[in-house]
């Protein structure tokens, strides 16, 4: 039995927990925020619990299926008819069906053609090794053409990742294409998923497991550093103190390692150094009535600076008539000039897009907002960016790491957090 620290306590920190108890560990989870769950937390939003960032499911989260049916939460999970809006140069347009294709004014019968094929031929992809050496944008405009290109992408790359927009990792941008084009019922209806109760649903039953089995969550308890003694891990340091471990598998976004872990080697620490993140400023408001009849709103309209818009009622209705949650991401750099101005000014900003998306859109909709920022929400992957990932076994002997990187190519999901989390238990019990 060996005395863990895990550092983190989103889905991968508590998968990767459960997953040590079950080796017969014994386990302590660190957390700097003052409660679970990470990007997957959720707050008090006046009365209404619900995630900081939206969550939907999809079809292929399998691990997220098998973790809910042992738990005894598969009836938690619902699915519902999604619908897609593209709201482009000023007007809405349905999206995400044949039909959809076919209406869409802005593309000819050829662009058409292609876009479709392209989505078709992406879904069937298994092995996405030739990919990530393609950049997305270069590989997407010689499947639909440039115009194309331009009508559907250019925006969504520009506001999604600004100047890293033109070195993408196609694999990247690919595995996202499949994973929504394969959450259908049928051809004609997209199906995605939610938890009644949210996230927490799950993130609870675990940490109840995982407290049932010994296991301590420690909360508003960052781990400031790493202790290592001539190649190996020794302990942590909190808050001054010294606690003495013989593992410690770190599930906090990497780009904090290099200062936290002073004890891996410098070229090692490089490596994490080399690559980047964006962060999240996510709006949120309560509504009184919905926009749209959309879940997802693309945008791509001079003007407005959000790629989209997430209503999450029209995912997940809750329980109380009367309000809507619409969720508004700004993914930026920090570099930015938006990321410096206030909370305030950002829900402003986006309240005073939704007449253009609903006309008859008024002020006093607006029953509540809030705005929540994550520093490191998401990595950014180019071309070549298997071979970048360091090792999940760190050369410090007895220092386990990965964060949402190590999806690749996968993107951001809870799902995934809940496999790379249990990757990570392995590589402890290996030895
Ligand atoms: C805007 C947005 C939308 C999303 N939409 C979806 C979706 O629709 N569907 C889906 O499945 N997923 C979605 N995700 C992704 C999902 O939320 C993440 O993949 C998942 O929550 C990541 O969990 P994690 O445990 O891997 O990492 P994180 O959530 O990043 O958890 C890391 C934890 O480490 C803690 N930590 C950091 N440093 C320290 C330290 N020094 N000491 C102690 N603790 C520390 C942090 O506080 C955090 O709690 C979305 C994310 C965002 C931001």
């Amino acid at each position: 039995m060996k005395k863990v620290a895990v550092i983190g306590s989103g889905p991968m920190g508590l998968m990767a927990a459960v997953d040590l108890l079950n080796q017969g560990h014994q386990v302590d989870i660190y957390e700097r925020d003052d409660r679970i769950g990470g990007m997957s937390a959720a707050f008090d939003f006046e009365g209404v619990q619900i995630e900081r960032y939206y969550h939907f499911i999809c079809k292929t989260d399998f691990p997220l299926f098998d973790l809910l049916q042992r738990y005894g939460l598969s009836d938690r999970l619902h699915w519902t008819d999604t619908k897609m809006g593209y709201f482009y140069n000023g007007r809405l347009y349905k999206w995400g069906t044949p039909f959809a294709l076919l209406g869409f004014p802005h593309l000819g019968p050829i662009s058409k053609l292609r876009y479709a094929l392209h989505v078709m031929y992406t879904k069937g992809i298994k092995d996405w090794t030739a990919l990530d050496k393609k950049e997305a944008g270069t590989w997407i405009r010689k499947w639909i053409g440039t115009k194309a290109y331009d009508v559907m992408w250019k925006d969504a790359f520009r506001l999604k990742f600004f100047e890293y927009k033109d070195n993408l990792s196609a694999s990247w941008i690919g595995t996202r294409i499949k994973r929504i084009a394969l959450s259908r019922r049928d051809l004609m209806h997209e199906s995605l998923g939610y938890l009644a109760g949210g996230s927490a649903t799950l993130l609870d039953a675990m940490t109840a497991d995982i407290r049932a089995r010994g296991g301590r969550i420690l909360l508003s308890a960052p781990v400031d550093e790493v202790v290592s003694e001539s190649g190996r891990i020794t302990g942590i340091r909190i808050n001054g103190d010294f606690k003495a471990y013989d593992a410690i598998v770190s599930t906090a976004p990497i780009q904090y390692v290099p200062a936290m872990v002073p004890g891996l080697p410098s070229g090692f620490r490089d490596n994490i150094r080399a690559i980047e993140n964006i962060p999240v400023a996510c709006v949120i408001l309560k509504l009184r009535r919905p926009i749209s009849e959309n879940f997802w709103m693309n945008i791509s309209s001079p003007g407005i600076d959000i790629p989209g818009v997430i209503e999450y009622s029209n995912l997940n209705p809750g329980n109380r008539s009367g309000e809507h949650i619409l969720y508004a991401p700004f993914y930026m750099p920090k570099t930015h000039p938006k990321w410096s101005t206030s909370n305030a000014d950002l829900i402003e900003e986006v309240i005073g897009y939704l007449p253009q998306l609903n006309p008859s859109f008024r002020h006093d909709w607006v029953l509540a907002s809030h705005c929540h920022r994550y520093e490191f929400a998401q990595t950014i992957c180019p071309p070549g960016f298997q071979d970048m990932l360091p090792p999940m076994r760190t050369p410090l002997e007895g220092f386990f790491m990965a964060d949402t990187a190590y999806y690749y190519p996968e993107d951001r999901s809870i799902s995934e957090s809940l496999q790379v989390g249990r990757r990570l238990a392995a590589e402890v019990g290996a030895g």
